[in-house]
């Protein structure tokens, strides 16, 4: 079964690489490939250099009002013997003045830099769309969204449309109702820089939740380590930290365990620093199977985070959201080193379809939320005490706070990216689009 399988994907990946095209049109589409890996290297350096040129430094104290000290701590320095805030676009930084900043007018001056990064990817993103379009065309495909569904679970274009206009349909009241809330919690039209911030209040306020008090419950070692004594209990597996040398200082591996015998390698790279790329991720570095000579590979994979960075005197804490995401990435890295299949393309989460990937993840985030599972990591970092149970019940009582609106934001990057590859859509016609 695995070998048939391998077969199919085999066949299908000669076919949307063109192998039974002729000379000229392979030569093409490899023309097309390689511009397109440049264009998209480009595109994510220029996001990164721009995210790294940016700081918005704040002398008046009252503009940090409100922001918690572990992100005060972060962003204090002192010049000329005068204290100032250094605000940028990189993750822990930017989440915390737009959640907790008072200022509305650093917000906005935050919020726009932070949407406007790297304008010359404009261009990049046109020479990209024509591309995609163009090695659809040559092989086979009307457009380059159905080239991708060649590969996916859902059957064609129609297919998902629906899909996701019916979980537009029925997310939207609730959503107006979450939207209409938040607007009565700000007293003023609502802009894009605020949400965050109002949502903030409002979620004290209903839920009498206060993020920052959770962070001390979430020190990053001991949630790391209470998700391994839960993966433990679940699937009895053991993870033993190495002493191996990585790239970075804060990035470490353990060597994952089955049955007291070796199964597979988990690297970590958890927290956030200059020149790193945003975003939470797993990566599949080797695939569990058994090579052409008959040798058993074992798997291996990285998950990378964003978290706030640890220094000697500051321990990182965790949001409860940061904690939901590890659960999340460890989820697919489970997937990935968990595998027993033989066959590298079909082994861990190789040649799982795209629309599919996301199950194992998902479904390792809701124990985040699980008393039982919380009560084995969430200690005070300082006094050792265990999360209160009233703390865990509001946690799990604002789950779904404004996830309505959480899940049209979603609906709406999908529709939009799905919109924009049936057809060639190039400069203004891409915004008009949204
Ligand atoms: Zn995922």
């Amino acid at each position: 079964q695995e070998q048939k399988k391998v077969l199919e994907l085999n066949i299908q990946n000669f076919e949307l690489s063109g192998a039974h095209l002729d000379e000229k049109t392979k030569e093409r589409l490899q023309e097309i490939n390689i511009r397109k890996s440049e264009l998209s290297n480009d595109f994510s350096q220029n996001v990164l250099d721009a995210t790294s040129a940016y700081e918005y430094i704040i002398t008046d104290e009252r503009d940090v009002e409100g922001i918690p000290q572990s992100d005060l701590l972060d962003a204090k320095f002192e010049e000329n013997g005068v204290t100032k805030y250094r605000f940028t676009l990189q993750m822990p930084s930017y989440i915390a003045y737009m959640t907790y900043g008072k200022n509305e007018k650093i917000r906005e001056e935050l919020y726009r830099a932070y949407v406007t990064r790297a304008p010359q990817n404009e261009q990049i993103i046109d020479e990209l769309l024509a591309l995609k379009n163009e090695m659809s065309r040559l092989l086979g495909f009307p457009s380059y969204a159905a080239y991708s569904l060649a590969s996916k679970m859902a059957k064609d274009e129609k297919s998902v449309i629906n899909f996701l206009e019916k979980l537009l349909i029925n997310s939207k009241e609730q959503a107006h109702a979450e939207i209409k809330e938040l607007q009565e919690m700000a007293h003023k039209p609502l802009c894009s820089f605020d949400t965050a911030y109002y949502s903030e209040l409002l979620k004290k306020e209903k839920y009498d939740i206060d993020e920052e008090l959770y962070r001390v419950y979430f020190e990053q070692m001991s949630v790391l380590n209470g998700m391994f004594d839960f993966l433990n209990k679940l699937f009895g597996i053991t993870f033993k930290k190495t002493d191996e040398k990585l790239w970075d200082e804060k990035a470490f591996s353990y060597d994952l365990y089955m049955e007291d015998k070796l199964k597979a390698r988990l690297y970590l790279d958890l927290e956030a620093r200059k020149s790193k790329q945003g975003g939470a991720w797993m990566n599949n570095f080797q695939t569990h199977c058994i090579d052409e000579k008959g040798n058993k590979q074992l798997a291996s994979a990285v998950i990378v985070c964003n978290f706030p960075p640890s220094s000697e005197n500051n321990p990182s804490l965790l949001r409860h959201d940061d904690v939901v995401t590890l659960f999340h990435e460890m989820g697919h890295a489970l997937h990935h080193m968990l595998s027993s299949v033989d066959e590298n393309e079909v082994s861990g989460v190789n040649g799982v379809e795209w629309d599919a990937v996301e199950f194992p993840s998902q479904l390792l985030e809701n124990f985040a939320y699980e008393p039982h599972v919380l009560k084995l990591f969430a200690t005070h970092y300082e006094t050792k005490e265990i999360i209160p149970d009233e703390m865990i019940e509001k946690l799990v009582r604002s789950k779904n706070f404004l996830s309505a609106s959480g899940m049209l934001r979603q609906l709406e990057f999908s529709i939009f990216d799905f919109k924009l590859h049936t057809e060639l859509y190039q400069g203004d016609e891409v915004q008009n689009l949204l």
